[in-house]
């Protein structure tokens, strides 16, 4: 049975079926254990009664009698000493009451063919109807010997309660039945369509919303593998972009160092023009360097979900090292550079940071014209340290703000201004800056400077 559908049909059916045997088995057991005696202890009774009232009262007519009481219900059969029988009432499906025991009667002894009744056979005694199954007394009647033996009329005693009840179960079954096949579809439909949008997505179709509303598991399985569809629609989306983006990246400084080669394979060319195409080409490789090892680091950052090796070590030292290894750069483009760093410790990871410190100084002194301002601040609490880099540079306008931290974004002014950008500096910043739990925020004003300001906890 492959589908769900079919299996809960199958079990409520076995359910069914087994909970129907264990009932008949359990009713039969407590009929042979119980009601068999106790229904031969009543029948005996009856039967007892009858022919005590008939030893008492001598009736006129046995016949009449006996008639009359099998008509309310009994089943009788009447044995003279010469073993001739008579039967009262509906006649007994089986005759096969053993010669012996009637003269047992005959002889003053009492028969209990109900509680003796085989129990071998499953079919409960209680409804076969043979002699057999009767239960006997002796009487004397005008000076002769008679054995009569009794049963309950079944046919008589089944009332229209009976029927009733019988149909109640009947019609419970069916409808339960019919109610089992509705309740199992609805069920299993939602479970259906999950099924198919896994297969879609399977085949990165990440269209379509699932109509799955309800609170149950299988709800909430929906509200999760729609979530989980939009995330992996997102990272798709992501990803493709992203190739693109290298891919294009790659391609033109690519183009250009073809082109610059080709132009150096002329062996007229003066030297001047010779070592000014061999610069271009320099700075293109250096740009596929710096590309490279940028996308290394974000490659590592997003791949692991903790790269991190943080250790407790001197901020402050390490953010004035960095702005020594860029003097040179400000001395060539006369930037005045003031610095304000209060001594502090942090636990990060180092090799990271220094990232950020480098990406956010090169980035002033990319975007701040010759003769310009850039100050450089750090700033310690007890519980985290600000470092707040800024620049009297080109700015960023305001609209372009929101995706500076995009991969790959560069604003145009910048394309012209710096070449050698990649667009990748400011997400290396803003990951690494989440990956210590802390935050970026940046102002800027067109043609007046930035400021950009990392705070990040001490731990
Ligand atoms: P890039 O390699 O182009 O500098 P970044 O990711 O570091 O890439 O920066 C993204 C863009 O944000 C830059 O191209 C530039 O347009 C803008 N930007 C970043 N820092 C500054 C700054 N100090 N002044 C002006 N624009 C900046």
């Amino acid at each position: 049975m492959k589908s769900l559908y079919g299996k809960f049909l199958l079990y409520t059916a076995g359910i069914m079926v087994f909970s129907g045997l264990t009932a008949f088995l359990a009713v039969n057991t407590y009929y042979h254990r119980n009601l068999k005696d106790s229904n031969d202890d009543k029948n005996m009774n009856i039967v007892r009664q009858l022919a005590n009232y008939i030893e008492e009262t001598t009736p006129e007519e046995l016949d009449l009698y006996l008639k009359t009481q099998a008509s309310a219900g009994y089943k009788l059969l009447l044995v003279s000493d010469d073993l001739e029988g008579r039967r009262y009432g509906q006649s007994f499906r089986l005759d096969n009451l053993k010669e012996k025991d009637v003269k047992s009667v005959l002889n003053g002894g009492d028969y209990h063919g109900m509680k003796n009744f085989p129990t071998e056979t499953f079919v409960t005694g209680f409804f076969s109807d043979e002699t057999a199954n009767t239960v006997g007394v002796p009487f004397t009647y005008r000076g002769k010997e008679y054995a009569l033996f009794l049963r309950p009329d079944i046919k008589l005693l089944f009332t229209e309660v009976h029927y009733l009840l019988g149909g109640m179960v009947i019609v419970m079954a069916i409808a339960s039945l019919l109610a089992m096949l509705i309740v199992a579809k609805r069920l299993i439909h939602p479970i259906t369509q999950l099924t198919l949008a896994t297969k879609k997505v399977g085949k990165e179709e990440f269209s379509g919303i699932l109509p799955i509303h309800q609170q149950d598991e299988i709800g909430q399985l929906a509200e999760s593998f729609q979530k989980m569809t939009k995330r992996l629609k997102e990272n798709d989306l992501i990803r493709k972009k992203f190739i693109s983006d290298v891919s294009h990246d790659f391609q033109s400084p690519l183009l250009n160092i073809k082109g610059y080669a080709g132009l150096l394979m002329d062996e007229t060319l003066p030297n001047e023009e010779r070592a000014g195409y061999a610069k271009v080409i320099q700075a293109e490789t250096d740009r596929l360097s710096s590309l490279t090892k940028q996308l290394l680091l974000l490659t590592s950052l997003d791949q692991m979900m903790s790269p991190l090796k943080p250790v407790t070590y001197d901020v402050s030292e390490q953010l004035r090292d960095t702005v020594r290894k860029y003097r040179w750069l400000l001395e060539e483009k006369q930037i005045s550079l003031s610095m304000e760093i209060e001594d502090s410790e942090l636990t990060g990871d180092p090799a990271f940071l220094e990232k950020v410190w480098e990406n956010l100084l090169s980035n002033a002194l990319k975007y701040t014209p010759d003769y310009g301002t850039i100050e450089v601040s750090l700033v310690s609490t007890e519980h985290s340290v600000t470092v707040q880099i800024g620049d009297s540079g080109i700015g960023i306008a305001e609209e372009n703000l929101a995706h500076i931290f995009n991969r790959f974004y560069r604003e145009d002014d910048s394309r012209t201004i710096a070449a050698e950008g990649t667009g990748l500096g400011l997400s290396i910043v803003q990951q690494v800056t989440e990956l210590h739990n802390g935050t970026i925020t940046v102002t800027s004003e067109k043609g007046k400077g930035t400021v950009f300001i990392v705070t990040l906890p001490k731990l």
